[in-house]
């Protein structure tokens, strides 16, 4: 089965909890339909749990901990049976008879299974993407949990361990022309894997108290572990046999479109959020151009003001973002935000917070890096709310030259970073996904759709300016704008990229002309645009059908709107895709 998860959630360190996991079947069903739509549901989960173990573990699910899929053809004939069973089980349920909150899971349910089958037989991303296997993540995931005892969490990491060879084999087996993209992205993480498999954890197994036959089986096992995924690294290492190339990695616009619909479930299509996003890139150039008109004399004084409008812009972003943080000391100024964000939320009423979930800011693990984002939020799944959310930021790498990191930290200068923060922070994702773990749908917490997730985190941005964060000020605003451009750039970037064959060179040009964009950041859109498809539209998707929605609601309640009301009602269903949100919103 596909696992197309999102970065942001790509990894759950779990913790105990002392609550057994909330299941859809505790909630009064409203019909006897409900009532036998719940019975299927969680029979579905832990169905879908055994063959997905690392998935389920993400979740918080831990029964299936020790076991490993091997991704061979025996495995994808499981899945497509499984597929085939639920769907023909989801066909007889009549949508009418169901609850509206029930009605948006059967949809759910469906485009997830289509999404599987659609995945798997005509993307078929498990023969060109060697990055899709990756022993060392799900180890250091079980390694890192807390839900078990270290002894338990090291029998099931041995037991896992022991098909390592068989998994990899089978790998190897599956990978039919890959992209050269996916081929550097496979051994960077895989290398990453491998530290997951060193030092650290021959500790733990010293220090435990397994028996000396468990230890020394387990160190057995961690040394095949690690031949097999040497082997795996040196076999994507030594290329294409003669005559054999690469394919690219532009799925192209059919692949595209349906891919979209599945992933996203926006009432848009991909072409109009493509012309959407156009529009919306205009409509911030202008508001961008008035700003800069204004701030040239305080920041630019004696200088004469360009005519062209773009130079304009340049020239004042350019003073404002000297303010940065200095190298060393990124992950730290992250840090010291966190408490300010908390406060101006509560001071402004902009919805409730849950205290007694704090955010934990740690550095990114390194078999998380290289995937192109710098900071990510790991969020506990429906069956752990109790454990750690993490903030993981990435420091800058060693390897920068001064002149790299110089652009990285304008990119992430003073103003931004605070945008930085709310976006995956606070009030952006990690309280969005407290939200969603409280919410009473199991379905909607784990098939959580990427576009309501971004799009919360990029309305969460604009909300908070708009209620005065950073005091209104033209600076900020400024900034926001051109963040704001990023997210509207990166679904442009990811449409030309992806079905109309932009060039590194076009794209950087676009991005640090039109976006103001520092260069560096460019090439790591460019490089992540390579590596993905539909993720980067994600963000003005959901956005757009946000901003939307609550003009529809504040049209609807005149006076008597309440923006806490919105926030906490939208956040209340889950992390479901909008347009459902939109119609139990609206009552339609
Ligand atoms: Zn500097
Ligand atoms: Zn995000």
């Amino acid at each position: 089965m596909k696992l197309r998860y999102l970065p942001l959630l790509a990894l759950a360190l779990p913790a105990c909890t002392s609550n057994p996991p909330k299941t859809t079947a505790d909630q009064a069903a409203a019909t006897p339909a409900d009532a036998r739509f719940d019975r299927f549901k969680n029979q579905f989960i832990l169905d879908l749990w055994r063959q997905n173990p690392d998935y389920a573990s993400s979740q918080g699910f831990h029964k299936y901990d020790s076991l490993l899929v091997i991704p061979d053809a025996a495995q994808r004939q499981r899945e497509a049976a499984f597929v085939a069973k639920n769907l023909a089980a989801l066909g007889r349920f009549a949508p009418d008879s169901l609850s509206p909150s029930n009605q948006i899971d059967l949809r759910l349910l469906t485009n997830e299974l289509r999404s599987q089958r659609w995945y798997a037989d005509t993307l078929k991303g498990w023969q060109w993407n060697p990055a899709n296997y990756n022993l060392g993540a799900s180890v250091g995931d079980l390694l890192n949990g807390r839900h078990y005892q270290l002894d338990r969490r090291l029998r099931n990491i041995s037991d896992k361990l022991a098909g390592a060879p068989a998994y990899y084999q089978a790998a190897r087996a599956n990978i039919q022309q890959p992209t050269r993209e996916h081929t550097e992205l496979g051994v960077q993480q895989n290398e990453g894997g491998l530290a997951v498999l060193g030092a650290a954890l021959a500790d733990s197994v010293r220090k435990s108290g397994l028996s000396d036959a468990e230890k020394q089986l387990l160190t057995q096992r961690i040394a095949g572990a690690r031949t097999a995924i040497e082997g795996y690294v040196g076999f994507l290492r030594k290329g294409l046999p003669a005559g054999a190339s690469y394919r690219s990695f532009r799925i192209g616009k059919a692949l595209f479109d349906r891919k979209f619909a599945l992933d996203i479930q926006s009432r848009y299509s991909a072409d109009e959020v493509f012309r959407l996003a156009r529009q919306h890139q205009a409509d911030l150039l202008r508001d961008m151009g008035r700003r800069a008109a204004r701030l040239f004399p305080k920041y630019c004084a004696g200088q004469p003001m360009p005519k062209d409008t773009l130079q304009l812009i340049r020239q004042v972003i350019d003073q404002l973002t000297l303010k940065h943080a200095p190298r060393a000391g990124f992950v730290d100024a992250v840090k010291r935000q966190i408490p300010t964000l908390i406060k101006f939320v509560n001071d402004h009423d902009l919805l409730t917070q849950d205290p007694s979930k704090p955010l934990v800011v740690r550095e990114t693990p390194l078999y998380m890096r290289g995937s192109g984002a710098g900071a990510s939020v790991s969020a506990p799944g429906p069956y752990d709310t109790k454990a750690n959310t993490y903030y993981n930021v990435e420091p800058l790498p060693t390897a920068w030259t001064t002149q790299q990191a110089e652009s990285y930290l304008r990119e992430y200068n003073d103003y931004t970073l605070q945008i930085l923060n709310i976006h995956e922070a606070i009030p952006g994702h990690y309280t969005q996904l407290v939200y969603a773990n409280r919410s009473p749908s199991l379905v909607k917490s784990i098939f959580g759709n990427g576009a309501m997730i971004e799009g919360w985190a990029v309305y969460a941005e604009r909300m908070m300016l708009e209620s005065g964060y950073g005091d209104n000020s033209d600076e900020i605003w400024l900034l926001w704008d051109k963040w704001n451009m990023r997210s509207t750039l990166n679904a442009v970037v990811d449409n030309l990229v992806q079905t109309q064959n932009a060039s590194e060179a076009d794209v950087v040009k676009l991005l640090t002309t039109q976006g103001f964009q520092e260069e560096a950041e460019a090439r790591n859109k460019w490089h992540r645009a390579t590596l993905s498809q539909v993720q980067l539209s994600s963000y003005f998707t959901g956005y757009t059908e946000i901003m939307a929605l609550r003009d529809e609601v504040k049209q609807r309640e005149g006076s008597k709107f309440s923006l806490k009301n919105f926030n906490e009602q939208f956040l209340s269903y889950g992390s479901a895709p909008v347009k459902y949100i939109r119609a139990l919103m609206l009552g339609r």
